[in-house]
């Protein structure tokens, strides 16, 4: 790619940079981790790539989720086996809902560090820095706690690596075999009408694995023996992610069908130079990255840092992207407009998307680009309550992602997938769903460490009500 390198990020404008007192202990430690092996290789990447260009083009569905921000602590066996089970079950109800394969990426191993409205706080009467994820400062509130320091950047490799370990060694252990009966949880549902219409849903589900077990189908098809999960996090700390971009072996058939203008390019490059190039920039920290709604400026060193990665990648767009815009970053981020190369995440909020989202599909169906278009309901849908609790309430979560699907829908284009902030744990962050959970119940089991979660039992109803949008 003409005019770019891993570093050439460092000329351009960036925004949610991190100031570090010693640039000695920085270097440090990301030499070390240039030399450490990468997390995940090409061919997987490469795998999720074709993956999404089926969603892409409305074969496949995407769901992806997790914590807003991990922390070092989540890397433990009882909270990556509630978050693997927890996708499976969503996965499955949406694999009957809209009748495609599915396809799963966590917000997992990596999703350390957080973007921030403002870089100090008060807490207490004392200002210090904001809490910027696990991998850039700690978070109690003492400003000693908060100071960046460069060797959380090894640490996040060392829990990443652990966590992922875990991950891949549960599913290839059967903790996603489906032979075996999944206790789906819906004893907290009191009303009778929801706990029927979410029975029938499992036990269909129920039936259909029972059903392919018998003709065999379970024991020839691994898909459904062991699942693949694929892992993300926001690409926001570029020397990070700089020193696991590697110049690698492209896996065999990892150029996907391009427009005829971009094939007949690549053939006058290989006829001119002495060989092929059959390699590429993959970032090896994580399968699937994405810019933040805060770091998208096209001339800004976020976009230039993707734009040269082979991954497929996201980018979060909200109110404030402009039809205009929203093309200039797909020409920069794919300008061969490989299909399902990039996820457009949406992120609106309920009272907004009807105002934006048309538009935005609009431009980019006239421009040529096929991406994945994906809801996140989450992140426009934020408020606080009168005592000042940040939360989310379950029916502005349910109502963009309804909203979506219609406006996909009357433009003839097609939502692929939605992004969900989740947890496998018992937690009280967002309001609503059919526990009743209200805001007076929000401080019982409040531990987000940034933005307010869906618990496991609200996560699975939300799949529960998609599924019934795409059966409608
Ligand atoms: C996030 O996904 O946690 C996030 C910060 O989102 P956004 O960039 O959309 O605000
Ligand atoms: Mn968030």
């Amino acid at each position: 790619m003409a005019d770019w390198s891993p570093t050439s990020w460092t000329s351009k404008p960036i925004k949610q940079d991190v100031t570090y007192d010693d640039p000695a202990e920085v270097e440090a430690a990301l030499s070390k981790l240039r030399k450490l092996p990468p997390l995940v290789t090409p061919h997987e990447i490469v795998d999720l790539k074709k993956r999404l260009r089926n969603v892409a083009l409305g074969k496949a569905f995407v769901l992806q989720g997790g914590d807003c921000a991990e922390l070092f602590d989540y890397c433990n066996q009882d909270m990556i086996e509630a978050k693997v089970k927890l996708l499976l079950q969503m996965s499955l109800i949406l694999i009957w809902g809209a009748n495609k394969p599915v396809v799963r990426i966590a917000r997992i191993a990596g999703q350390f560090a957080k973007p921030r409205s403002s870089p100090n706080e008060t807490i207490n009467g004392t200002t210090m820095p904001s809490f910027r994820g696990d991998n850039i400062n700690g978070f109690d509130a003492t400003p000693e706690a908060r100071k960046p320091d460069p060797s959380r950047l090894v640490s996040a490799y060392f829990h990443s690596a652990a966590t992922l370990n875990y991950l891949r060694a549960s599913l290839t252990s059967g903790i996603a075999d489906l032979r075996t009966p999944l206790d789906w949880g819906l004893g907290h549902i009191i009303t009778p009408s929801i706990k029927q219409k979410y029975t029938k849903i499992v036990n269909a589900v129920t039936d259909a694995l029972r059903f392919m077990h018998t003709i065999g189908g379970l024991d020839q098809d691994r898909g459904v023996q062991t699942a693949e999960i694929f892992t993300s996090h926001e690409g926001l700390s570029l020397e990070y992610e700089q020193s696991f971009t590697r110049l690698l072996r492209h896996p065999p058939g990892a150029l996907p069908s391009l427009p005829e203008q971009h094939q007949k390019e690549q053939a006058l490059h290989r006829r001119g130079s002495s060989a092929p190039t059959p390699k590429g920039y993959y970032d090896t920290s994580a399968h699937f990255l994405w810019i933040g709604d805060r770091t998208r400026q096209v001339n800004g060193a976020h976009v230039e840092f993707f734009r040269g990665l082979s991954n497929p990648i996201g980018i979060k767009i909200g109110p404030s992207m402009t039809n205009t815009e929203l093309v200039e970053l797909l020409d920069t981020v794919n300008p061969a407009k490989e299909i399902g190369k990039v996820i457009l995440i949406s992120r609106y909020g309920a009272d907004k998307i009807a105002d934006f989202l048309p538009g935005h599909i609009g431009a980019v169906q006239a421009s040529g680009h096929v991406p994945v278009w994906q809801c996140d309901p989450m992140h426009g849908n934020t408020q606080s309550t009168p005592s000042g609790v940040k939360t989310r309430h379950f029916t502005n979560i349910l109502s963009e992602l309804k909203q979506a699907l219609e406006i996909h829908r009357a433009a003839g284009s097609f939502l692929g997938g939605m992004h969900l902030e989740l947890t496998g744990e018992a937690v009280t962050e967002c309001v609503g769903g059919a526990a009743g959970l209200t805001e007076e119940g929000l401080s019982e089991r409040y531990e987000t460490f940034c933005d307010p979660r869906l618990n496991e039992k609200q996560a699975l109803e939300l799949a529960f009500l998609v599924a019934g949008f795409y059966r409608e």
